[in-house]
């Protein structure tokens, strides 16, 4: 299981489509608005 960086939710990374990668690591999301939150402003949610 990975964690959802934007909502804290647990998401399971094989079953998500949600994927984003950023700085050659994978983020796992559990919707396509997490995703797209992220990637607006991922420095944001990696801290
Ligand atoms: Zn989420």
């Amino acid at each position: 299981m990975a964690r959802d960086p934007v909502c804290g939710m647990m998401v399971d990374e094989k079953k998500t489509k949600y994927v984003f990668e950023y700085k050659l690591r994978r983020y796992y999301f559990c919707s396509e608005a997490c995703r797209d939150l992220f990637k607006s402003n991922p420095e944001k949610y990696i801290k």
